[in-house]
């Protein structure tokens, strides 16, 4: 029997009480939603990605439809990304009004698969939306080099990738349009809530009209609308506690990276059943580790695995299922059969418990317990 005190969870949000006390000042401030605070908080983001501009929201997701808008993408627009994501990440080219465009990914990395790419741009295709899964960085040279020869923009979705790098250089820090998220299941959370990284050519007050109905303020009075915004403002609160973990983000994703060191050494170590559980790539450099993840053999009922490893006291979670082939995406056409290592690995997949507030020995009580289960499994 486990208790519920060492139940081990897939992640956990790490709040210090510098920053509580904090949200507690905002609470008691007078001003709690967007303020100063909000204001600080795109500052900070600012420094930690190089000076660029950027600007906070609500959510990851209303960043990266901000994002589209700023780019004019619409009826009649393709965007070119992966299947295997949140299904945000298609969710906003629709929202939109424009068409996603799958390519399937490279079974390594669980990433687009850069090679495939060109072959499914079109004269309609307007923007590459990469992911970052897992942190794990997309091959933005590729990706830079294909937008370059085919002028097309690039918004990375990079929402999971906070302090992850590409050769050395931090995912937002260059490069075209990024989104954050800063759900409590990230690297660093704001409750709920989302940054966009932006461009040099995109106009900051645009995002901002776009976040708050469109309004434009001037004078002490004057108040006009001219494009229609929607309401994704970040509150003073939320930015509070957004502060308060990207002092720590870059100590969190060391605990992260080392955490999956260790799983690596301990599942290399056990018998995890010949046929094969494949692990990550290992990244000890550019990936954040925002998840650890693993694809389960072919003909392992994953909800079994998951049960018994839930009835051992350990939490785990599926990100993510292909997305082309949710109900609503099968509506516009996709099927099973059309990017088959995307199917393969959203059927496998199984993310393992990984955030920083782990001890040490969890890594192998999990790896030891996986080990079991699949034994069970007699794959
Ligand atoms: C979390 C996430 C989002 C959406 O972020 P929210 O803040 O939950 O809206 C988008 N894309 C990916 C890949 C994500 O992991």
């Amino acid at each position: 029997m486990t208790t519920a005190s060492d139940f081990l969870p897939m992640t956990r949000p790490d709040i210090d009480e510098a920053t509580i006390a904090g949200v507690a000042e905002v609470l008691r401030s007078g001003w709690i939603t967007t303020g100063p605070w909000a204001a600080r908080f795109e500052q900070t983001l600012s420094d930690y990605f190089g000076g660029r501009t950027v600007r906070a929201f609500n959510s990851g997701t209303v960043t990266m439809e901000v994002a589209l808008r700023m780019l004019g993408v619409g009826p009649g627009d393709e965007v070119i990304t992966t299947p295997l994501s949140w299904v945000a990440t298609a969710n906003v080219v629709l929202a939109v009004g424009a068409t996603p465009v799958f390519v399937d990914i490279d079974p390594a990395t669980r990433n687009i698969d850069t090679a495939r790419i060109e072959a499914a741009i079109t004269p309609r295709t307007k923007v590459l939306l990469p992911v970052h899964l897992a942190g794990l960085p997309c091959d933005l040279d590729a990706i830079d080099a294909i937008a370059q020869r085919h002028k097309l923009r690039v918004l990375e979705d990079a929402a999971q990738a906070i302090g992850s790098t590409w050769r050395g250089k931090r995912i937002g820090g260059f490069g075209d349009f990024a989104s954050f998220s800063f759900h409590p299941n990230k690297n660093a959370t704001s409750i709920e809530g989302g940054c966009l990284v932006l461009p040099e050519d995109a106009d900051p007050a645009l995002a901002e009209r776009l976040r708050l109905q469109g309004v434009r303020r001037f004078g002490l009075d004057g108040m006009d609308v001219d494009v229609l915004g929607g309401k994704a403002n970040l509150t003073d609160v939320a930015a509070r506690v957004g502060f308060g973990q990207l002092q720590r983000v870059d100590d969190f994703n060391a605990r992260r990276r080392e955490l999956a060191q260790a799983y690596c050494v301990a599942l290399d170590g056990l018998d995890l059943g010949g046929r094969g559980v494949q692990l990550p790539v290992r990244d000890f450099t550019d990936s954040n580790w925002h998840m650890f993840q693993v694809v389960l053999p072919d003909g392992v009922e994953r909800a079994g695995v998951m049960q018994r490893l839930k009835d051992r006291g350990i939490g785990t979670g599926v990100h993510y299922p292909a997305m082309h082939l949710f109900t609503l995406y099968r509506k516009m056409g996709f099927k099973p059969g059309d990017f088959p290592h995307a199917e393969r690995v959203g059927a496998g997949t199984l993310t393992l418990p990984l955030f920083p507030g782990m001890r040490d020995g969890d890594i192998g009580r999990v790896a030891e317990a996986l080990s079991a289960v699949l034994r069970e499994f007699k794959v």
